[in-house]
């Protein structure tokens, strides 16, 4: 069993059109996507198409829940605020009614999905050692699948030693015994210095996780962020990573 893992795509639809591409000459068994589909960037739609498409099981995230209105947006900054009430007015039906239907959790293959941590599957960022611990403590599966803070990260308990640390392209994971917790990165707005697309290659056979990263044309997505008439910033800082 092979899955390929993506999170916190943010309506950036040539990151993800990437992602898949690459994805796709791996020939994963599924694909599982981890939340956050939408908020921050200019095609919502199509992103949600794409992944409802393509993923075998999605996660909802924060932002898809702020803009379906389950959330209060003032939890937000004014950016991502600004872009939530963009997206609000652009979200057609149909991904209105797929994001509905999704779960902040969800197991598969006897893995653990959240998009934010075991404590907390919307809000939690998972960061430090006290929170990757406590995602630990929270769950029981040998492999835990987070999202939501944009850096990726791979995270290893073996006899009671916790080891932890970014996951930049080419980091190698392994189960060995032991529970892994893995943030595949994010596909549409990376946070980790490296503006390139995020995806995580989970092979459950070998106990092995491989993190990937991917081009993509960032100058398109920014036009389209300016067009849409979101806040500049959003668009600045998808070439930086940050
Ligand atoms: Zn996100």
């Amino acid at each position: 069993m092979r899955a390929a893992v993506i999170s916190d795509i943010h309506a950036n639809l040539h990151a993800l059109t990437a992602v898949l591409a690459d994805v796709e000459r791996e020939r994963p068994d599924a694909v599982w996507c981890l939340g956050d589909l939408v908020g921050y960037g200019p095609r919502p739609n199509e992103c949600c198409r794409t992944v409802r498409a393509r993923a075998d099981l999605s996660l909802v995230g924060n932002h898809d829940l702020v803009v379906l209105g389950s959330v209060d947006v003032a939890e937000f900054n004014p950016e991502a605020g600004r872009a939530a009430a963009w997206t609000q007015e652009v979200l057609d039906d149909d991904s209105r009614r797929f994001l509905a239907g999704l779960q902040p959790h969800a197991v598969a293959d006897g893995v653990e999905l959240y998009h934010g941590s075991p404590r907390n599957a919307v809000w939690e960022y998972v960061l430090d050692a006290e929170a990757i611990q406590a995602a630990f403590s929270s769950s029981e599966a040998p492999v835990v699948l987070i999202g939501h803070s944009h850096i990726p990260i791979v995270a290893r308990l073996a006899d009671g030693d916790l080891n932890a640390a970014h996951a930049p392209e080419g980091t190698e994971g392994e189960l060995e015994g032991g529970r892994m917790l893995l943030n595949p990165g994010s596909v549409g707005q990376p946070r980790d210095g490296d503006p390139r697309a995020a995806w995580l290659l989970l092979d459950l056979d070998e106990g092995r996780a491989s993190f990937r990263r991917v081009e993509y044309e960032v100058e398109r997505t920014q036009e389209e962020i300016r067009e849409a008439g979101l806040p500049e910033a959003l668009a600045e800082r998808l070439a930086f990573g940050i």
